[in-house]
């Protein structure tokens, strides 16, 4: 394997060293196979929001697995989600179940070019979408934390029709929609970004993407395959009431087996083949075995939990940023909802230029000395952190005293 990983987030290669080989993991703890436990902040990088191996989670994948692993045929399985999906997040009228968050992101361009008969998109530097040609532009997650603005095999026309601008500077988009608004068929945002490290997009920014996008016959997605049922129970769109005319959804939706969803308003969602004739594919959408595994995952959502975990990153952050504070390291931390993250940083931390003058290095060092003690969190600043339903009051002190002693040896 390339880099000796499936993913390349996955390989340590920005800290130096060679990442954990996982045996098992339960709850909010995750066990190498040299038999180490560590408290588990990565959480497969988003979407176990119930902790590893959630009970029923896992017993209602067992039924399934007895039933038939896939059809390739209709299922209420995929009704019954794409309702409770409806439900949590109201602006998705019509939706298609996909397989990964890059299919999701992917069909939406498509989608909203083909209605818009324009080519043109907007991105936000350091907004990672999944890995299509369109997207891999400037991108966060991997495409940061390697330094590689635009991926070699894209091709020039596919890199030229994609537009990028810096995260939250709304001057600059209004710019752009005034001079080039009519041929840009959406812009697709994090609405709170992930993949450069937590940072949420503005109020003001979110609103002038919605009046610059409607006002110019463009779509705006929102991009909620991190955010959703992380930053609140009903994503971003929720917590500041903008409503986007498409949304791609991923991660926490499939509870751990792979899904991705989109959609949003219903004349724009028949233009999908067959109703219409935007073509949209897969022979494992839908999947039995993933429906089963979302539908349980978010039957075991309410926003009481959402108060319960976001208290605990309250904690977790505060008692990091003291820290920090008093071995006189800059630090920055960011949350929102159940997403949270640390930068060595002096800050304000508002896109990608500021994060970019984090110090990569001491992170690395860092990094490795939590790692040592039994904590595991993302090995990059250029990430997302998370917490599950699991993780305990007693986890978030331990933590922060781990965090304490590395700042003690390393300051
Ligand atoms: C993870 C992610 C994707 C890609 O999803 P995959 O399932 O990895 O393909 C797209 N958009 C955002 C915001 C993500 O965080």
């Amino acid at each position: 394997m390339p880099g000796g990983v499936n993913s390349p987030v996955r390989a340590f290669k920005n800290v130096g060293g060679n990442p954990l080989f996982i045996d098992h993991a339960k709850g909010q703890h995750i066990y190498d196979i040299d038999g180490n436990e560590y408290i588990d902040y990565v959480l497969s990088w988003g979407p176990l929001v119930l902790g590893h191996a959630e009970d029923h989670v896992v017993a209602a994948l067992q039924t399934a697995v007895e039933r038939g692993t896939s059809y390739g045929a209709p299922t209420q399985l995929e009704t019954q989600l794409a309702e409770m999906v409806q439900n949590l997040v109201p602006s998705m009228e019509m939706m298609r179940m996909v397989s990964s968050g890059t299919e999701a992101t992917m069909s939406a361009i498509r989608l909203a070019r083909g209605f818009t008969h324009r080519d043109k998109i907007v991105k936000f530097i350091g907004n990672y979408h999944g890995h299509s040609d369109s997207l891999l532009v400037d991108a966060g997650s991997g495409m940061a934390t390697f330094g590689i603005n635009t991926s070699p095999g894209v091709p020039d026309p596919f890199a030229l029709d994609t537009l990028t601008v810096e995260y939250n500077d709304t001057a600059a988009i209004r710019d752009l929609f005034e001079k080039q608004g009519d041929e840009i068929a959406c812009v697709i945002v994090e609405p709170v970004a992930g993949n450069m490290g937590v940072i949420p997009g503005t109020q003001s920014f979110l609103e002038t993407l919605r009046e610059i996008t409607k006002a110019s016959g463009s779509l705006l997605i929102f991009d909620e395959v991190m955010s959703g049922f992380r930053a609140g129970l009903h994503g971003v769109q929720g917590l500041t009431g903008i409503t986007p005319d498409l949304t791609t959804l991923g991660k926490v939706v499939g509870g751990g087996l792979p899904v991705g969803v989109f959609g949003g308003r219903k004349d724009i969602m028949s233009d999908i083949t067959p109703a219409g004739n935007v073509y949209h594919a897969g022979t494992l959408s839908g999947n039995p075995l993933a429906m089963t595994a979302g539908i349980s995952t978010l039957s075991q959502l309410n926003a009481d939990l959402y108060i319960q975990m976001g208290k605990k990153v309250d904690r977790l952050t505060a008692g990091i940023q003291e820290s920090a504070d008093r071995h006189g390291v800059p630090l920055v931390t960011h949350h929102v909802g159940t997403m949270w993250s640390y930068f060595f940083n002096e800050g304000p931390i508002n896109n990608f230029v500021d994060v970019k003058k984090s110090d990569e290095q001491f992170f690395a060092k860092f990094f490795k000395e939590i790692l040592a003690n039994g904590i595991y969190t993302a090995p990059s600043q250029f990430e997302t952190n998370f917490l599950s339903a699991k993780h305990t009051d007693e986890d978030i002190d331990r933590t922060v005293a781990i965090f304490d002693d590395a700042f003690t040896k390393l300051a």
